[in-house]
């Protein structure tokens, strides 16, 4: 798929990767063999009919791809982006075995984007089931909250998303970045299933404007958490507490949601100056890099701890950050920080590591390497380890069971916990996954609480 160049690509916050021609979509869409056993559609965890999608593309029958597309997925514009096909859909296509798969993702881009430029020739009425006079609360306005409410409202429940932010999207619209996924498609997709009747109230902070019981006392029928794990967790080493060391979420909400890539513009305040370390080895640790460089930096490091065959971020990611100039310190573990007489950050201590036989994760076991402390200078640090659900709404609801990590437990097939009429899905199950396993849990709960909710006289 065409990108944009590398070079000038790490100075914008335009869109990295361009989608693909009209030609270009129906070359791959005619490589597909349309497999009658579809493994591809299995490997999708919201069970998009991929090859009918495909052969619509191939039939040049474009409105008749979004009908198939959105029939189960209303967020394709999204997953299109982020969702890491090569470990799903893609990695069971029967021609990956032979060669390259059919590039899934990019085929979905394509349909979503087709249907955004021709919206107004398109008369699309998804199917809604009558009135069933139930209501539903879903907490948090992330893919599971998005995707949850969009088919509870199909089914003919009335829906309400209560979010605590100004804005609608959970991780899509605050952590993300915009040139991986433009808030506009994010907005776009958000009032798709706004039209299909789900209320949104921004501003609204469940477990304190309301608790979960009082929603359930008053006129709810049944809650969905799609609350997310937006915690950041830290590496507790010393000098942490530097002005200058930033978590992933801080560093990405002030550059994302709070607009910091457009100052003067918007007013947001944020550090770069010209070295900025970034400590992790996932997307988000990627996004930070890159945002960094965009933003004006010399030099950004990712400091990680194991080799780049154990880093979570997606492949294609890593590949666009080395591209773009971002330096890779591997295994590498800071220390500690340094910091100067006003109390910023000046410089980061780091221990050399060697991998050890696998652990819990499956992944290879950093060790330290004896004597093999050195320091780099940064100006600012950025440490992106991880995130766990913020304890508000399992602290301030009675009956509902946690793990020690905090995420709330639930059934994994039907997203139901042990609380009665309350549901929970996505990373605040899971603790930081993928958007299409939000969106894969937020589906099951749906269901799970029609099945439910039609079970029940009202
Ligand atoms: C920087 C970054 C990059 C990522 N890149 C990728 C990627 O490339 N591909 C991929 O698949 N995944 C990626 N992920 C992970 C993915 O975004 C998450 O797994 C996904 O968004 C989880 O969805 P969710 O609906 O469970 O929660 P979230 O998206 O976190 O949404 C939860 C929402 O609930 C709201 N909320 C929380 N508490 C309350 C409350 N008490 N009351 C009301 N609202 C509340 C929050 O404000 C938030 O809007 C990335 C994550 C980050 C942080
Ligand atoms: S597995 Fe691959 S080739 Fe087969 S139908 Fe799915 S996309 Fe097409």
């Amino acid at each position: 798929m065409p990108r944009q160049d590398p070079k000038a690509r790490a100075r914008n916050f335009n869109e990295v990767a361009l989608g693909y021609t009209h030609d270009m979509a129906l070359q791959e869409a005619n490589r597909c063999i349309q497999c009658p056993k579809r493994p591809c559609a299995d490997g999708c965890p919201v069970n998009v009919d991929i090859p009918e999608f495909i052969k619509a593309i191939r039939d040049n029958d474009m409105a008749e791809s979004v009908r198939i597309m959105k029939g189960k997925n209303a967020l394709p514009g999204i997953c299109g982006r982020v969702c890491p096909q090569e470990t799903q859909c893609e990695e069971v296509c029967t021609l990956s075995k032979k060669g390259a798969p059919i590039a899934i993702g990019r085929l979905e881009r394509y349909v979503a984007d087709w249907e955004r430029e021709h919206s107004a020739e398109l008369a699309t009425s998804p199917n809604l089931l009558p009135s069933t006079g139930k209501k539903v609360a879903v907490i948090g306005s992330g893919p599971a909250g998005l995707t949850c409410a969009a088919d509870l409202v199909k089914f003919g429940h009335k829906v309400t998303i209560f979010e605590a932010l100004h804005v609608a999207g959970g991780v899509l619209m605050y952590g993300i970045p915009e040139f991986r996924l433009p808030k506009a498609i994010v907005q776009g997709e958000v009032d798709y299933v706004k039209s299909l009747g789900v209320e949104v109230r921004l501003d609204s902070v469940m477990g304190k404007l309301a608790t979960v019981d009082e929603l359930l006392e008053s006129n709810y029928d049944a809650v969905f958490l799609g609350t997310g794990a937006g915690l950041p967790m830290f590496l507790d080493i010393p000098g942490e507490n530097f002005n200058g060391v930033y978590s992933a979420n801080e560093f990405l909400t002030r550059v994302n949601l709070m607009k910091a890539y457009l100052f003067p513009e918007y007013d947001t305040p944020i550090k770069i100056g010209k070295k900025v370390a970034v400590v992790g080895g996932g997307n988000v640790a990627m996004d930070s890099a890159r945002c960094a460089l965009r933003l004006g930096a010399d030099e950004v490091y990712i400091i990680y701890r194991r080799s780049r065959v154990e880093m979570p971020a997606r492949h294609e990611e890593v590949e666009n950050a080395e591209e773009e100039g971002i330096i890779f310190k591997l295994l590498t573990n800071p220390k500690r920080f340094i910091g100067n007489d006003q109390g910023w950050v000046t410089a980061m201590e780091c221990y050399g590591m060697e991998l050890g036989e696998p652990d819990a994760s499956g992944r290879r076991r950093p060790i330290i390497k004896e004597g093999s402390e050195f320091t780099i200078e940064v100006d600012v640090a950025v440490v992106a380890l991880g995130t766990t659900p913020n304890p508000l709404i399992p602290s301030t609801t009675k009956g509902l069971e946690t793990r020690k990590n905090g995420t709330v437990m639930a059934n994994e097939e039907t997203g139901k916990t042990v609380k009665d009429r309350v549901w929970a899905g996505g990373d605040v199950v899971t603790g930081a996954a993928t958007v299409i396993s939000a969106m894969g849990a937020g589906k099951r709960a749906a269901a799970s609480i029609d099945a439910h909710l039609k079970s029940t006289k009202s």
